[in-house]
């Protein structure tokens, strides 16, 4: 049974809740807050669907050909408006909106309105705005699984997005390639804990003395290389930090990971073959390779990993801006390709503190800076400023 996976094997891809036929197993927060299957054994009827549907008991079934060398893209929008509003180059709300266009179902990640993030799936194009955008934090998937598999079911067009292990959990669910479904992952750093995301809008909260109005990671006010963290309060006042020193981006992409999910130490979905049609990304380095496909708005590195993902990106591409580009260019760019994160030494600490200290006095003791890197952040900051009045 599903009891059998092991914490740092468990990416809460919720599969084994959702294939159970008797409801026996939630999914629950531990606590760190990440999510694990709890099984409620007087129910359970000992079926062991769970244990054979899990990537990690069971491994990662692959049921459509993926392509061993992907087509690798720079793209955008060719929408300002989308463009600002997305997190890279805003491909993900051409390819839904083209998707939607066609008759059918769009599922990704949004904020509930008390800014909890977690899957959902829509057929109208107006919620395309509430998907948009990367929300730093694992989503609760409920029973998104479910509702896709009804939906195929039924004959309808879906197109699932998320993280590559929520992607890879969705194939192992349903069994079996459905011609009707396309997915899209990302290039993942790492899910972060909600309950830490938590903490963080709740010191945000103290600070500002106000409820929380919007939530907007890799915010562009100041650029996309600058990558920003933006809250509204309903004061009319808000919250902006770039990624050097904005408090919840410093234990997650600084040197030191503390609230990443400990099974993204060795993520079985690193590399390539990818398991979605599509993999979409940021563009890191592409100032390196061009300077003029980086406007500092937001570059999206692309790949079609499936003829099925060519035939989407085709019949989005009136809308986009497209460059051909060679695989090893974003492989250059981008470490989270093939890597897995390592998490801080002093992480259990950390969390023990938790509890113990406001969040923002928390990131200051564990991810303290040294005069060097200080004065590194400084010199960034310099080079991004002087080289955005020289692009004005
Ligand atoms: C947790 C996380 C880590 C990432 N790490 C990297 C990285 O290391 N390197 C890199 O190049 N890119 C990374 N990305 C991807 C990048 O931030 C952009 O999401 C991607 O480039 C698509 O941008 P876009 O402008 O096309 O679309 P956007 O409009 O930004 O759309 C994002 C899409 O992702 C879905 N999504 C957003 N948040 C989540 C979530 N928490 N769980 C599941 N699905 C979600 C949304 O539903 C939407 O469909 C990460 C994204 C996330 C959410």
């Amino acid at each position: 049974m599903i009891d059998k996976v092991k914490r740092l094997d468990c990416t809460g891809c919720s599969a084994c809740s959702c294939i159970c036929p008797v409801k026996a197993i939630q999914m629950t927060q531990d606590e760190e807050g990440f999510q694990y299957p709890k099984i409620q054994y007087d129910i359970c009827i000992h079926c062991e669907a769970c244990e054979r549907i899990c990537p990690a008991l069971s491994g990662q079934k692959q049921y459509a050909k993926r392509l061993e060398r992907p087509e690798a893209k720079a793209a955008w929008t060719k929408n300002p408006e989308t463009r600002l509003m997305s997190t890279s180059g805003g491909l993900f709300t051409e390819l839904a909106t083209t998707f939607l266009q066609e008759g059918g179902y769009v599922a990704g990640a949004i904020y509930s309105e008390t800014f909890q993030v977690e899957h959902f799936m829509t057929d109208d194009p107006a919620d395309i705005a509430r998907l948009r955008q990367s929300k730093y934090v694992q989503s609760d998937k409920k029973d998104i699984f479910c509702q896709v598999r009804t939906r195929l079911k039924e004959g309808a067009n879906v197109l699932f997005v998320g993280a590559p292990c929520e992607v890879g959990g969705l194939h192992n669910f349903l069994g079996k390639s459905y011609e009707t479904l396309t997915t899209i992952d990302y290039i993942c750093l790492g899910s972060n804990s909600p309950k830490i995301y938590n903490r963080f809008l709740d010191m945000l909260r103290e600070r500002y003395q106000s409820k929380i109005v919007r939530v907007w990671f890799k915010n562009k006010e100041k650029g996309w290389n600058s990558f920003c963290t933006r809250v509204d309060f309903a004061n009319g006042t808000h919250y902006l930090r770039n990624r050097r020193h904005d408090y919840f981006m410093r234990g997650y992409i600084g040197p030191r990971k503390y609230y990443t999910r400990p099974a993204c130490t060795r993520c079985r979905y690193k590399g390539i073959p990818r398991q979605a049609d599509i993999t979409l990304a940021d563009f890191w380095g592409i100032a390196r390779i061009d300077p003029a496909l980086d406007e500092d708005l937001g570059t999206s590195a692309v790949l079609l990993n499936s003829e099925k993902g060519r035939t989407l990106y085709a019949a989005a591409r009136s809308k986009i801006h497209s460059y051909d580009m060679a695989l090893e260019d974003i492989r250059e760019g981008n470490g989270a390709l093939h890597a897995s994160v390592r998490l801080a030494d002093d992480r259990d600490a950390f969390f023990r503190d938790l509890d113990r200290m406001r969040f923002d006095k928390l990131i200051d003791r564990y991810c303290k800076k040294t005069f060097r890197q200080k004065l590194s952040d400084l010199r960034a900051d310099i080079h991004l400023y002087v080289g955005k009045k020289e692009r004005l």
